[in-house]
């Protein structure tokens, strides 16, 4: 624009110069003057608009292109410029005092800025480009920031954790990181208080849930009604733990009768008593191989005492059998014993109903009474007439 304004100042000049000569050469010779009068016209016209651009060339300068911040990141671009230019870096407008500017910039990482200054004057526009660069403090002060923003972001995990699952180990983590950090936290410090107030009731929720114990829930029940953080939640648990308890107690109440009726199956084996282990056994949520295989045993020893019931009887009825038999033999015998007896007893009648007699052992007689000398037997009538003796004279 300074160029084609002082071009057009130049041509102005020189159509200036000849339609001015040509215009005096017209009044000289008395020729007509309207040509020559249009042409001067023009010319300064051109002249005027040529030197109105010329005279106003847009000036930029900035004291340097290359900048480092200082230790908070901030570096000034400064400069001159044409006095009514309008100024903007990176597109922002900036002020422009009597021709000079000053702007403070500040870098928001470790990386360096390429900034770009525009001046712009009657269309015309000029730019400069500024490369800031961070200073190594600005660097160390931003990565021990980062640190501690990583520290911080560390921090409200560990207390989110703690405060959700507030026990021992949730907490210390947390307090190990808040008293890491390298400020004092008053709103830390107050959370890893209710963080620590805590801890003994969400601890005694867990042991309950642990130990299933009645006890236990009492001891949680107490607990929580004193509970400032997720207070609902616990609540929740230890209603559920409730169930949970009650469930149990039921459960162990029918494993007792299983097992009670499996002793007293065992302490005396039957298949009544056999059944109704049995029976218990199946009310019970699980099946409980213990008992089944108790139970199983008492089966085997009740059929084993019958079986042996069932021969020692069998033996039994042959033993009977056989005394019935020998009593009938006896009783046979004696009948027959009695036969003869009887028989004996008849001879023996006959025997007496016979007349008997005296003799001797070797005389021809037989007597009524002894008479003479020797020996005299009894013996029946029919027998001395068997061995041929006679009655004595004397007797008869
Ligand atoms: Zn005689």
């Amino acid at each position: 624009m300074f160029v084609m304004g002082t071009i057009i100042l130049l041509l102005g000049l020189l159509g200036g110069i000849l339609s001015l000569g040509f215009f005096i050469y017209s009044v000289i010779r008395k020729k007509p003057k309207k040509l020559g009068g249009i042409a001067l016209a023009v010319s300064v016209i051109a002249i005027i608009i040529g030197a109105a651009t010329a005279s106003t060339p847009l000036q930029l300068s900035v004291n340097a292109v290359q900048l480092t911040t200082d230790a908070q990141g901030v570096a000034t671009i400064e400069g001159e410029v044409s006095e009514n230019a309008k100024i903007t870096l990176d597109g922002k407008n900036i002020k422009n005092v009597k021709g000079t500017f000053s702007e403070t910039v500040q870098l928001s990482d470790e990386k360096e800025h390429t900034y770009v200054l525009k001046a712009s004057l009657n269309k015309v526009v000029k730019d400069e480009k500024i490369v800031v660069e961070p200073s190594k403090e600005f660097i160390a002060i931003l990565q021990e920031e980062k640190k501690e923003k990583e520290l911080l972001a560390k921090t409200e995990t560990a207390l989110a954790l703690a405060e959700s699952t507030p026990n021992q180990k949730n907490y210390d983590e947390a307090a190990t990181l808040v008293h890491s950090l390298s400020k004092t936290y008053d709103d830390y410090d107050k959370r890893l208080k209710t963080i620590e107030e805590n801890i003994t009731i969400y601890e005694a929720v867990e042991t309950a849930e642990k130990s299933l114990a009645r006890k236990d829930l009492e001891e949680a029940v107490k607990q929580v009604a004193l509970a400032s953080l997720n207070k609902e939640e616990l609540n929740n648990r230890v209603t559920s733990l409730q169930t949970k308890i009650e469930e149990k107690e039921e459960q162990e109440k029918l494993y007792a009768q299983a097992a009670k009726a499996v002793e007293a199956a065992e302490k005396s084996p039957s298949n009544s008593l056999c059944d109704t282990a049995t029976t218990a056994i199946a009310k019970l949520p699980a099946t409980d191989e213990g008992l089944t295989k108790r139970v199983a045993a008492v089966q085997q020893i009740v059929k084993d005492n019958e079986e042996k019931e069932r021969k020692e009887k069998q033996e039994q009825e042959k033993k009977e059998q056989l005394a019935k038999a020998e009593q009938e033999r006896q009783a046979a015998e004696q009948e027959q014993q009695a036969a003869i007896a009887q028989q004996e007893a008849e001879q023996a009648a006959a025997n007496q109903a016979e007349e008997h007699v005296l003799v001797t052992a070797t005389g021809s007689k037989y007597h009524t009474h002894k008479c003479g000398n020797g020996t005299y037997y009894d013996a029946p009538l029919s027998e001395a007439l068997a061995r041929g003796l006679t009655p004595c004279s004397k007797c008869y």
